[in-house]
């Protein structure tokens, strides 16, 4: 199956501590975190409501950029995509500026700690509905904006790059299962965790999974001659990869052996992985 190219979308470096309009109603303030995993910086997004404003991540504990959450106006509500530090680190500071209750997934990545509020699939948070879609993490949620095409896809779904999906909280499986849940929906705008406003997303979505159904391939490929160790699989697969991406790559190839493997189509030997096609 040829893999459908993946057309990701780059932008300028966006002005901090300042809202920008993004859509009727829903701003956006980009972090003050750039870096390899995170581009310019956390999304976080603002949706003005009668009740006042619902944010999703509030980012880093940065306090110029808390700050700037906080008095774009009466916070009712903050809500987390996942519990990653690079989104959910400020929630405290924010709930202490604000008030404001803290809404995510009940069972949270982030070992201490607890939401305000246990979101559940397919439960309305103020204008959101939430879509649980793990994968990148296991307590990742997407979030649909009532009376619009607009879903925000948290590191879900990225315009700017692949998501890392990597065990031991990564899923392979769930990820892809995700995707295709995504595929399903007719969404005609993603607001992401990183990077810039996605229109017209499905033909990305669609990509994503090609490419992860292509790399299952290669590996498959690969085991065809007998069994191989994760390391020797990615020396295999990623020619010329940059020494400090090795790690990162064994984790993306053992998150796929583990789907292949609940799948029936690999199975483990000792630190080394069989074929059994
Ligand atoms: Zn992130």
């Amino acid at each position: 199956m040829p893999a459908t190219p993946m057309a990701f979308l780059s932008e300028p470096e966006p002005p901090r501590f300042t809202p920008l309009t993004t859509a009727p109603g829903v701003t956006r303030i980009v972090a003050p975190n750039p870096g390899p995993m995170t581009y310019h910086g956390t999304n976080t997004w603002l949706i003005e409501g009668e009740d006042g404003l619902t944010v999703i991540d509030p980012g880093p504990d940065h306090p110029e950029h808390i700050t700037s959450i906080a008095t774009a106006g009466p916070v009712a509500r903050i809500v987390l995509t996942h519990t990653h530090p690079d989104h959910m680190a400020g929630a405290p500071a924010l709930r202490g500026a604000t008030g404001a209750p803290i809404y995510a997934w009940g069972r949270p990545w982030a070992p201490d700690f607890r939401p305000d509020v246990a979101i559940a699939d397919g439960e309305s948070v103020g204008p959101l509905t939430a879509l649980h879609t793990p994968g990148h993490a296991s307590d990742h949620l997407c979030f649909a904006l009532a009376g619009t095409k607009i879903l925000f896809s948290g590191d879900h779904v990225m315009s700017w790059n692949t998501s890392v999906v990597a065990p031991p909280d990564g899923d392979m499986g769930a990820y892809m299962a995700g995707l295709r849940r995504l595929l399903a929906r007719d969404d005609e705008l993603y607001l992401c965790g990183h990077g810039a406003p996605l229109p017209n997303p499905l033909p990305l979505v669609r990509g994503m999974l090609s490419h992860r159904a292509g790399r299952e391939a290669s590996i498959l490929a690969a085991l065809r001659d007998g069994p191989l160790d994760v390391e020797s699989l990615v020396a295999q697969l990623y020619a010329g990869l940059a020494p400090h991406l090795f790690r990162a790559a064994c984790g993306t190839v053992l998150a796929h052996l583990l789907k292949l493997q609940s799948d029936g189509r690999v199975a483990s030997e000792g630190s080394r992985w069989g074929s059994h096609s």
